[in-house]
């Protein structure tokens, strides 16, 4: 076990798409959000398109930074998506994993967004 003084500590883990075109938003909105030092951070094509892999980032933070927050960012015409990538199949999905994350570790807030490509981050509640 490491001793107390060797834990480190982040507030938040942020999960994004890939996708070159969110780069501009995501950077400023996560900055002022989480603070510039204060979040682990995960960009997979689809973002929660890929549960089993958001789930493994989520426990490697938690257990290695003591996270207290997961934010979970989906977006308009996500190519990893494809034709399925409606409006509504994001939501669901956005809803899913935070269902599936918080059962699994209730101290957790799990937040969920929809990014357009105008770059509005649109709330999922
Ligand atoms: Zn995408």
């Amino acid at each position: 076990m490491p001793s107390k003084k060797n834990l480190i500590h982040c507030d938040a883990l942020v999960v994004h798409c890939m996708d070159y075109r969110l780069q501009k938003f995501l950077q400023p909105w996560i900055t002022v959000r989480f603070g510039y030092d204060n979040f682990d951070i995960i960009s997979l094509a689809g973002s929660v398109h890929d549960y089993e892999m958001v789930l493994k980032y989520a426990q490697l933070a938690v257990q290695v930074h003591d996270i207290k927050t997961v934010c979970l960012i989906n977006h308009e015409d996500c190519r990893a998506y494809g034709r399925a990538g409606t409006y509504k199949r994001h939501v669901h999905d956005l809803k899913d994993a935070r269902k599936k994350i918080q059962a699994l570790f209730p101290h957790l807030k799990v937040e969920t967004f929809y990014l357009r490509l105008d770059g509005v981050f649109e709330f999922v509640a």
